[in-house]
């Protein structure tokens, strides 16, 4: 175990870092360019809408085995909330059809042979088709793999996919994709239950990490953005803070958990995704009407989810850099025009905010997937982590988990 860990940046991948090996006993000091932790994953207080509320909707399954994991050494895994079934309620905005998908808890999926169970308009022979991902070449988008139409498609796996990947099908990378099906429809529905954080991401994912991390005597530095690495030979020599700098033993080890055009611009010869895609979120103040399902997808309409809170109603659009240059107003009567209709709601305009993540994870295509880097570096006691790491899932809660965790066992090792 090196002598101190200096873990660079407290978005997920930093904290899961530090908690991994905080929880080991190691000495572990965080460094953070923000005024807060949680990166792409926070919680703020909205002086529009005077609540709090999250920088986007997060929604996770009980698949995400080391983001649950995650949540149980921090103390907070009783912050997810959903159903206890994988029971997923859908609206055609068009056509005003709903229905709930509702897959059953184990392998053998019986769920696609029973017609109030699976998508209407679907046969069970439709589902049998997903099963060409699970083999996917890296180099394939999802749609030279598999059909991109009729109502499986437009009904469950375009919305799937899409929320997935934050990519449009068409342009996503297969291999990705089939990775979320052989981790969640194809592991039944236990895998499959969704989860989301009711009291804000930053009750559940952030604060009572940097409590655990208090705990263990981590020190976390806020508005302690790394400037420069010195290199020297073959590892990090010093950290180069600007107005001061670390000296890095040979024995201390260093985790670069920072966003990829950061990363590469801080490590030479890095290559990163360079390709983003943007996520819309608009939040509407108001008590939800009661029976309203906690997450309904809604098909064919500009909105793809609506999550409800219980101070507001929110809704998510995946790849929506079409969004990001129409003005707000304009966007939130839009937007709130199809919530009312999915919530049953009068069409006056309550109280909004929008929140505009341009890039909000990297673009999943297959070109992309493929610049990803792995935890190890050139330098041996420099490691990578973050969501756009080498992961094999897309830029999900669970991929920057999982690469914390992977980068910590590697600096354990050293
Ligand atoms: C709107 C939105 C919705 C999403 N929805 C979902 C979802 O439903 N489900 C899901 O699983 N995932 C979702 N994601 C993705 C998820 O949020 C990310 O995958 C995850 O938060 C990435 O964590 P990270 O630690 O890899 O990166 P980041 O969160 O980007 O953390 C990097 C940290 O490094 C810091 N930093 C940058 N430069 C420096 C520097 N020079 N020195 C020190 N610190 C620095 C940053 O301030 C930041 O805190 C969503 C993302 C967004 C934006």
């Amino acid at each position: 175990m090196p002598r101190t860990v200096h873990v660079i940046g407290a978005g997920l991948a930093g904290l899961a870092a530090a908690v991994r090996l905080a929880a080991r006993g190691a000495s572990v000091v965080v460094h953070e360019a923000a005024g807060q932790a949680g990166g792409r994953c926070r919680s703020y207080h909205d002086p529009a809408l005077d609540i709090v509320i999250d920088n986007g909707n997060h929604l996770l399954l009980s698949a995400n085995r080391a983001a649950l994991s995650y949540l149980e050494t921090i103390g907070a895994g009783a912050g997810l909330v959903g159903p206890a079934a994988a029971d997923f309620a859908f609206m055609d905005i068009v056509s005003g059809e709903r229905w709930t998908l509702r897959i059953n808890a184990g392998r053998l999926p019986w769920w696609i042979f029973d017609a109030k169970r699976r998508v209407p308009g679907t046969t069970a022979g439709d589902y049998l088709s997903f099963a060409w991902l699970l083999c996917a070449s890296d180099e394939k988008t999802i749609c030279e793999v598999v059909k991109c139409a009729g109502p499986l498609y437009e009904r469950l796996a375009r919305p799937l996919w899409l929320a997935a990947l934050n990519t449009e099908p068409k342009e996503g990378s297969a291999g990705l994709a089939g990775t979320i099906i052989r981790e969640t429809l194809a592991a039944g529905g236990k895998a499959c239950r969704p989860f989301i954080a009711r009291d804000g991401l930053g009750s559940v994912f952030v604060e009572p990490a940097l409590g655990f991390l208090a705990a263990r005597k981590v020190k976390v530095q806020f508005g302690h953005r790394l400037r420069a690495f010195d290199f020297a030979q073959d590892s990090v020599a010093s950290l180069d803070f600007g107005e001061d700098k670390v000296a890095i033993d040979g024995s201390d080890g260093v985790i670069l958990a920072v966003p990829p055009v950061v990363a590469a611009d801080l490590v030479p010869d890095l290559t990163v995704p360079s390709e983003f895609r943007a996520i819309v979120n608009a939040h509407f103040r108001l008590e939800p009407p009661a029976g309203l399902a906690p997450i309904i997808g809604i098909v064919n309409g500009t909105i793809e989810w609506l999550f409800s809170f219980p101070d507001r109603l929110s809704i998510t659009i995946s790849a929506a850099d079409r969004f990001l240059d129409v003005p707000r107003e304009t966007l939130a009567r839009e937007l709130w025009e199809e919530v009312a209709i999915v919530a049953g709601l009068p069409k006056a305009l309550p109280p909004w905010q929008i929140v505009r993540e341009r890039r909000a994870t990297f673009a999943a295509t297959p070109g992309e997937n493929a610049k990803r880097p792995p935890a190890m570096t050139a330098w041996s006691n420099l490691f990578l982590a973050g969501d756009w790491t080498r992961t094999g899932l897309p830029a999900t809660i669970e991929g920057a988990i999982r690469s914390g965790n992977r980068a910590a066992d590697l600096v354990g090792e050293m």
